[in-house]
């Protein structure tokens, strides 16, 4: 186990995390961020943009997620730890980054959060090699989300997710490939055909969205029944969707770009845009036995300060959240900025030793 005791720790390196640790460290605190994206494939939403631009974030005028990642790292190095005397205490403000993937969290004595990570790559057969344990007074939850992806042509004979999904990944995040958020790259599609990914009424919400971009709109359920009710199926006809139920075999594509499918049947269907929303997988195992509060997609509830709620609705002490990770709707890269400013500010604040009278 480590010595040092940090004020705050922040998991995840994508932008929650990164402006959390920045804002903390602003505010004179020890920060430690763990990402598990140099140790595992799990890099973080914002790094599957590959080729498309983000368009809609601040100061940067287009980047990809690649260049958006490494510029984030940049910034979290630019504020290394350092020793400092603040009212004749001897203190270390700053970030040290550590590439592990938090296994568990737990609550040591004197309420200091124990964080059972691994920091080394998994073995062949996907076991952790080491666990390190570190210590922390606050915890920031940034971890994000997986996105479930299209079940054509998995590799079910292997077991990381990675190799199975190779081809659907193949094309993931390109300009013209797999896109997993209508409002991130609805705009690569104007007047074009799109297709969505999915059933139910949930892939209908995504349809929705597309209206603002075009109205040659297809989904496809990949050989299950669609599963939307009366009202969404009727309003679905009556704007003109297309519902194609058929089972896919395989994808048709051109180098990392997606131009359509091949249908059971034989026949082939192109598309200029394809999106997928089959749900998401929130990245908080380690929470296992917290009782958080979460949503219907296990995402986490938060108050006003980014402080992650019990599920009586009370905050729990010293745990906070930011970015994809916490419940409601349009969290994009801004957004998840502002929530990690937030949260690093009042995981601060909650270190202070006086406050200002009641
Ligand atoms: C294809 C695509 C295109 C997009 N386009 C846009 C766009 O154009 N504009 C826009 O604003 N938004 C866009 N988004 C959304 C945007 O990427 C997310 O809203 C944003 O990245 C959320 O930031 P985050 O920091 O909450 O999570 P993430 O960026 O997902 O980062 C999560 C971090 O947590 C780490 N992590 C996960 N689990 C653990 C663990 N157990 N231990 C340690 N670390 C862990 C990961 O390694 C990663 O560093 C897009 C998303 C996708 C997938």
């Amino acid at each position: 186990m480590s010595e040092t005791v940090y004020d705050i720790a922040v998991i995840g390196a994508g932008p929650a995390g990164a402006q959390a640790a920045i804002s903390g460290s602003h505010q004179m605190r020890h920060v430690l961020v763990l990402d598990a994206g140099r140790i595992s494939r799990r890099e973080g939403r914002a790094y599957w943009s590959k080729t498309v631009q983000f368009e809609d974030v601040p100061v940067f005028k287009g980047i990809t997620g690649p260049q958006f990642k490494k510029s984030l790292r940049e910034w979290m190095d630019g504020r290394p730890v350092q020793d400092v005397v603040i009212s004749g205490e001897d203190r270390k403000f700053g970030i040290d980054i550590q590439s592990a993937v938090l296994l568990k969290l737990s609550r040591g004595e004197d309420d200091v959060l124990l964080l059972d990570t691994s920091v080394d790559k998994l073995d062949r057969d996907g076991n952790v090699q080491s666990v390190e344990t570190f210590r922390a007074r606050r915890v920031i939850v940034a971890a994000g989300f997986e996105d479930r992806w299209p079940n054509i042509e998995v590799d079910e004979s292997v077991e990381r997710m990675f190799d199975q999904y190779r081809i659907v990944f193949r094309y993931a995040g390109n300009r013209r490939g797999w896109h997993t958020c209508i409002r991130c790259d609805g705009h690569l599609h104007v007047d074009e055909r799109m297709a969505f990914y999915g059933v139910g009424d949930y892939i209908y919400e995504m349809v929705v969205g597309a209206q603002d971009f075009t109205d040659k709109l297809t989904i496809l359920t990949d050989g299950r029944p669609h599963g939307m009710s009366k009202p969404v199926l009727d309003q679905a006809k009556a704007q003109g969707v297309e519902i194609d139920e058929r089972k896919i075999v395989r994808h048709i594509g051109e180098k990392t770009d997606l131009l359509g499918f091949e249908m059971e049947d034989g026949e082939e269907v192109f598309f200029h845009g394809c999106f997928v929303d089959e749900g998401l997988d929130p990245n908080t195992r380690f929470l296992m036995g917290w009782d958080a509060k979460t949503d219907a997609d296990g995402l986490l509830v938060v108050d006003e300060d980014n402080q992650v709620l019990d599920a009586t609705g009370e905050p729990i002490p010293g745990l906070y959240a930011a970015g994809d990770i916490v419940a409601g709707e349009r969290k994009l890269i801004t957004a998840a900025l502002a929530m990690g400013q937030n949260a690093g500010l009042s995981a601060s604040d909650s270190l202070r030793a006086w406050r200002y009278p009641e």
